[in-house]
């Protein structure tokens, strides 16, 4: 609660006195990394650094990126031999399946915590309040039953509720607004993809019956025509942002423009890879990928860690709601899938969701799979008629021939793109045998 009390101060801040306090965090962190941990050790002094070297945020461009090989791979040298001691230990399963496990000491999961709060108030979600988890299905589980009844205990104390947003059936959804009238909850936290299956279906059928509830989503970008649907048929949506290694990483203010991100407690950096393999600050507007800094986490340090996910890059002026907070445009997706050219050189699925941001004005979903043959599917649900402007048609070609030499594209146009048996989108598909 204290460090709550803070952030709701520090968030009115200039961004410039939020860039000095990570600055004085960044420099703690690596001159406890350097002084305590072999990996950054090495870092630093075959770069011939030290500690007093990085005096501004940007100074982080002297480290290497984090990937996730290479996080799971260093998880023993980055764990500090000093104190803080880790607390809390988490193995995440990651969209790419590969499973990481992350490390941090107490403090850190306060100021998680803390940022988690002061980023769901927000949205109007405030400590106690009724809130109705519109989720994925859980993880399987390996936790025992004590673990088990914890949780329903923690559930029942915060007053939260579970449902599976996976089953799509009429009956289904039919089922969850019966217990949204039941439950009256005050607030929803869901998948967007979810909540706007549901809202589309109460929209279709007339049958919201309640007050605007204010509808959290997370776990992937909030497309346009979706949040209209969550609005009318549930209440206003407020995109959040996070990964399960660093909890949460930006979110809505009440002026649904961007996202803030958490700065007293990570570096949030846009990074777009060049064609020599270097990486550089996005600018304004472009998308690149997102390498975060976990400020407070001193036993495991996680510097410049690529989670894998893409956002728009923004400038740095100060919101209209007149927090300092610098923010992030809309996140695209994850980076998972790695498509094939004709020859089977590897393609990132990056490039395609770039495209996705070249037509996003006349489709309002795409979808990229690559089958087991090779060929290339663009499956498109235009936002009017049954296919795509000649223009647009002719981008999406150009741009699958340049990247995907040699392999046949065929353009799909669809009413709908399913989702993943998770309840998530995903842009680039690749089958597999
Ligand atoms: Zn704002």
């Amino acid at each position: 609660m204290p460090l709550l009390r803070y952030l709701r101060e520090t968030e009115r801040w200039s961004a410039g006195a939020l860039r000095d306090l990570q600055v004085g965090l960044l420099r703690r962190l690596i001159r406890h990394a350097y002084g305590h941990t072999a990996y950054y050790r090495e870092i630093l002094d075959e770069r011939d650094l030290r500690p007093e070297d990085f005096g501004s945020v940007h100074d982080l461009a002297k480290l290497p990126l984090l990937d996730r090989a290479t996080l799971r791979a260093t998880l023993e040298t980055r764990t500090a031999e000093g104190p803080p001691e880790v607390a809390i230990v988490k193995t995440t399963s990651g969209s790419s399946g590969q499973p990481v496990t992350v490390r941090y000491n107490a403090e850190s999961r306060h100021w998680r915590d803390a940022i988690r709060w002061r980023g769901y108030g927000w949205g109007g979600y405030e400590i106690g309040m009724r809130a109705l988890h519109y989720w994925g299905v859980a993880p399987v589980s390996t936790s025992t039953w004590w673990k088990k009844q914890k949780a329903n205990v923690d559930h029942a104390l915060k007053r939260d509720y579970y449902i599976d947003c996976t089953p799509r059936s009429e009956a289904a959804l039919g089922k969850v607004v019966e217990d949204i009238k039941r439950l009256r909850p005050h607030v929803m936290v869901a998948y967007a993809a979810g909540a706007a299956a549901l809202a589309k279906f109460i929209n279709t059928k007339g049958l919201r019956a309640w007050e605007p509830i204010p509808v959290l989503t997370g776990a992937e970008g909030l497309l346009a025509h979706d949040r209209a649907a969550i609005e009318q048929g549930i209440g206003p949506a407020f995109d959040t942002y996070g990964c399960r290694e660093t909890m949460l990483i930006g979110s809505e203010c009440e002026l649904h423009d961007g996202l803030h991100t958490s700065m007293e407690n990570l570096i949030v950096e846009i990074l777009v890879r060049e064609d020599d393999g270097s990486m550089r600050a996005a600018r304004p507007g472009e998308l690149g990928e997102i390498a975060v800094t976990d400020l407070h986490n001193l036993a495991c340090p996680m510097i410049r860690y690529l989670n894998g996910d893409l956002a728009v890059a923004r400038a740095d002026d100060r919101c209209a709601c007149g927090r300092g907070l610098v923010k992030i445009g809309s996140v695209q997706g994850r980076v998972t899938e790695t498509l094939q050219d004709a020859a089977g050189n590897p393609v990132g699925g990056l490039v395609f969701n770039v495209l996705f941001s070249m037509i996003g004005h006349v489709a309002r979903d795409f979808r990229v799979t690559q089958r087991l043959d090779r060929s290339v599917v663009i499956s498109i649900v235009p936002y009017v008629g049954d296919r795509l402007p000649e223009r647009e048609e002719r981008i999406l070609f150009e741009h699958a021939t340049k990247y995907l030499p040699g392999v046949p594209v065929t353009v799909d146009i669809v009413n709908e793109i399913p989702l993943t048996a998770a309840g998530k989108r995903r842009v680039v598909v690749v089958e597999r045998a």
